[in-house]
């Protein structure tokens, strides 16, 4: 079910709660500070994914995106704060988080080109069957080399891999980039039944806003390597984005 949207709450230093849900958090992030080498690219970032909800993490070309989801997932060490996974305070790496069941897919599509589709699927944590019942589209190309299949059919394969898996969460990153409006939404609408149906908690950063947010439970907006703003989905959630993202571009002007 689709929370109420609320109006954005221009946060400096958000609660951890998930906004408007009363589910519990499957993955959450306490006052992260991260980045490369000594340098900070985000700081204090708090959020937190519910079993079976969808949150959007948006941002400006270099808002810290991607840095918040590589911290997030252990894919990149953290300077400061906390990732807890269902409830406690984690420090693992990306592969044992990942044996544990948070899936992370990339921006750049983690296929392996000169192996084909079938042997894509068989190096995930899952069934190949799950994979090929998400996306039946992959069947009759399991013996193509995958490095050969479109962006839309790569990040089918990508996405179709990671959920087969049965992760109890999954953060994607770009995951439209490049695509057709149609395989979009096609990818967008899997997630939204991996969320509905088998409680799957989805963080997924996506340029394309309103798309996002037409599955989207929640939002949250990074400026600036900060949490600036959260919200809820649906149109209502758009429309309060839209004045967010307004305010953190007003605020870098003033
Ligand atoms: P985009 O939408 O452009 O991918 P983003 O919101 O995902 O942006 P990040 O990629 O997290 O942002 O980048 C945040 C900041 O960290 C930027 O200033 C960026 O230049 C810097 N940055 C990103 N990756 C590296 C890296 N490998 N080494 C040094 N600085 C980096």
């Amino acid at each position: 079910m689709t929370p109420t949207p609320r109006p954005p709450s221009l946060l400096a230093r958000p609660e951890p709660a998930p906004v408007g849900s009363a589910k519990p958090a499957v993955l959450e992030v306490v006052g992260l500070t991260a980045g490369y080498g000594d340098l900070a690219a985000v700081r204090d970032v708090s959020l937190a994914v519910g079993r079976g909800e969808i949150v959007a993490l948006f941002g400006a070309n270099g808002a810290g995106k991607t840095t918040t989801l590589l911290a997030t997932v252990g894919a990149i060490d953290r300077m400061a704060g906390e990732v807890r996974w269902h409830g406690r305070a984690t420090t693992q790496k990306v592969h044992q988080l990942a044996r544990a069941g948070l899936a992370f897919v990339p921006d750049e599509r983690s296929i392996i080109s000169g192996l084909s589709v079938l042997d894509n699927l068989r190096i995930g944590r899952g069934a190949v069957g799950a994979a090929l019942e998400l996306f039946p589209e992959l069947q009759p190309l399991l013996g193509v080399n995958a490095g050969l299949l479109s962006g839309g059919q790569q990040q089918m394969l990508t996405l179709g891999r990671a959920l087969a898996g049965l992760p109890d969460a999954l953060v994607v990153d770009e995951l439209s980039l490049g695509l057709a409006p149609l395989v979009v939404e096609r990818l967008l609408q899997v997630l939204r039944t991996a969320a509905d149906e088998r409680g799957v908690g989805v963080l997924l950063v996506e340029q394309q806003a309103h798309r996002a947010l037409t599955v989207a439970d929640r939002w949250y907006l990074l400026a600036n390597g900060r949490m600036a703003a959260e919200g809820g989905g649906g149109e209502a959630g758009l429309g309060a984005l839209r004045t967010a993202f307004a305010a953190t571009i007003d605020r870098v002007r003033t």
